[in-house]
């Protein structure tokens, strides 16, 4: 017997109604309908996703991708896929390979565009001599700290360089020379000849290419000056024809400088479109504080289940149809916002509640005898694997030694319990009736063992007279279970706001992962890697992608059932 898979995504079980609800609209996606109508670029759509390879994505960029991607795919357009690897000393190969990885997970396709900023580094050198060649830019001797000194406040303007009237020739002369490796690190600088008074600081003669004799992942040691962001990024998007440059809000004062530089050149000309980055609660989305999380061995790597990273999120068992939900119902907006992780939670249960198969887990098992049922019988039961969708069913054995949850007992029951205490009858889900009719105890006076009778009249959960009972509890057969390791996961953080504590790392949760043994039903024998479920009565889980091997089970809890989010859109009258 197998596990099935998860039900396939179909109109009527898609979260977010993709294929029967006109997309909500967003300032982006009004932008560019307006320039498809008005014939601008000849009515073409050309979008990229322009991650830097010096860490590995995260649910930001999803938000990212999703917008890039599927604008693009909305107005019947592509998306290029392109590293901005113009910063050597950072930047690694196995960067680029998992973000290769996270975007096709995502569900995104680049086809056979994927490129690199430093495939330009040629072409970015030939724009920056022509840029000398106008007298739009020069070679300043300056260090660094007095360029930044000479560079003024949002209140005083900046100080001209005493180099910034050198002729072309010089200019010229230097800049080839500092591409031949003539002068060591930070010795000099090429600078956009703009503005030095300029209101926007970003105007004030900004360095288009500094020295560094680092070697590159890519071009190796051919360059030892490399180009900045700012003129490396609106050339590349030109270069490859890009109609619209979506970046987060950090770049609208840089906006003019896209803007400048691409005029002097006289070279295609993107729009640059801002928007608001992604914040969550109870997570940092900042590259430099998931390094830190990653070298500080306070999470086991980039693909921590508790990392919001989609390496780390994946093998936590979210789905790549929650995520693109998720991303579509935040919006787009045009100022800062913080979204509920309860939202991202809420959108994966919806989908995992339509498409999961349900199975039978005991994480922290006690032990319950039978006594009337006879000592070598089996009852196997078919139970379906999902209550709705059509995924078959499995056989479960039922014998007479069961687990079942050890909060599922209590021998004094507070008021209003209706699990299983001495005298009281439950229901074993889909299976029989048992009532509890005593305990055996160790010499602590710990309960290890339940006795029960049951009621074979009960076969499949109900009694020819009716009778009710308001437990339902799940179990698993003892001599059949499988013996699994369960971790058992939770926020990372334990402030809404880690990002805005001093160190980010105080508020570490110290409950973030719990590991138990567990007793699972025999149907999960062969759970592959990265296979989904919900435990009933307890959450959603996925048998980890790294280490659940045949004969030897571990799985993630993803998420447990409870849905803080659902109920507020209930309270609110909402839901989408
Ligand atoms: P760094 O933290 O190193 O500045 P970054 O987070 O900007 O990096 P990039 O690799 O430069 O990461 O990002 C690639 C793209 O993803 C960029 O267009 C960036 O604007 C976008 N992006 C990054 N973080 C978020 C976020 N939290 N929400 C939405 N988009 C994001
Ligand atoms: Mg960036």
């Amino acid at each position: 017997m197998s596990t099935p898979e998860k039900a396939p995504v179909t109109a009527a079980s898609t979260p977010s109604g993709e294929s029967c609800q006109p997309a909500p609209v967003n300032f982006i996606r009004a932008r560019v309908a307006e320039d498809i109508a008005s014939g601008k670029n000849a009515g073409r759509v050309m979008t990229r996703f322009p991650p830097e390879p010096n860490g590995y994505l995260h649910i930001g960029h999803a938000k990212s991708i999703c917008l890039n991607f599927g604008l693009a795919k909305e107005f019947g357009g592509v998306t290029n896929l392109r590293f901005d690897d113009t910063n050597p000393a950072k930047e690694e190969v196995e960067y680029v390979e998992s973000i290769m990885r996270d975007v096709k997970w995502l569900g995104f396709d680049w086809e056979n565009r994927l490129y690199y900023a430093s495939d330009y580094f040629q072409q970015l050198y030939d724009f920056a001599e022509t840029l000398i060649k106008q007298g739009k830019a020069y070679v300043d001797d300056q260090t660094a700290e007095d360029i930044r000194a000479n560079r003024g406040t949002l209140k005083e303007p900046g100080k001209n360089s005493p180099w910034r009237d050198r002729s072309v020739e010089e200019n010229l002369d230097l800049f080839r020379r500092m591409r031949a490796g003539e002068f060591p690190d930070g010795a000099r600088v090429l600078r956009a000849k703009i503005d030095m008074a300029s209101p926007n600081v970003v105007m004030r003669d900004p360095a288009l290419y500094r020295i560094k004799h680092v070697h590159h992942h890519r071009t190796g040691d051919a360059w030892c000056i490399y180009p900045m962001y700012d003129f490396a990024h609106c050339l590349s998007d030109s270069i490859e024809g890009i109609t619209h440059s979506i970046c987060t809000l950090e770049f609208e004062n840089n906006r003019p400088l896209y803007d400048w530089t691409l005029d002097q050149l006289g070279v295609f000309h993107p729009q640059q479109i801002e928007f608001a980055r992604l914040n969550l609660t109870y997570t940092v989305l900042s590259k430099r504080k998931l390094i830190q999380l990653v070298r500080e061995g306070i999470t086991t790597g980039w693909d921590d289940p508790r990392m919001p990273t989609l390496s780390g999120i994946r093998r936590r068992g979210y789905t790549p149809e929650a995520l693109r939900d998720f991303c579509e119902r935040i919006g787009v907006a045009r100022c800062d916002n913080m979204v509920e992780f309860a939202l991202l939670e809420h959108c994966l249960r919806e989908d995992l509640n339509a498409r999961a198969p349900r199975a039978m887990g005991v994480l922290r098992p006690l032990k319950v005898v039978i006594e009337n049922y006879p000592e070598d019988q089996v009852d196997e039961f078919d139970f379906p694997w999902h209550p709705e969708a059509d995924m078959g069913t499995r056989k479960v054995p039922f014998s007479k030694v069961l687990y079942i949850e050890q909060d599922d007992f209590r021998e004094e029951p507070p008021k209003g319990y209706h699990r299983l205490y001495p005298g009281n009858e439950v229901r074993l889900r889909y299976a029989y009736y048992i009532t509890c009719v005593g305990v055996v105890k160790d010499d602590a006076g710990n309960v290890t063992e339940v006795r029960c009778t049951y009621d074979p009249e009960s076969k499949g959960g109900g009694t020819p007279d009716g009778r009710k009972v308001k437990g339902t509890l799940h179990w698993v057969s003892a001599a059949h279970a499988l013996d699994a390791e369960v971790r058992l996961y939770d926020l990372l953080f334990t402030k809404p706001n880690p990002g805005a504590e001093d160190d980010f790392t105080s508020c570490i949760n110290p409950a973030s992962l719990e590991v138990v043994q567990g007793k699972l039903e025999p149907a999960l024998a062969d759970a592959t890697p990265g296979w989904h479920c919900q435990f009933e009565r307890l959450g959603y889980f996925c048998a980890d992608e790294k280490d659940c091997k045949p004969g030897a089970p571990v799985f993630n809890r993803t998420a447990a059932l409870r849905d803080t989010w659902g109920k507020i859109e209930k309270k609110q009258g909402g839901g989408k």
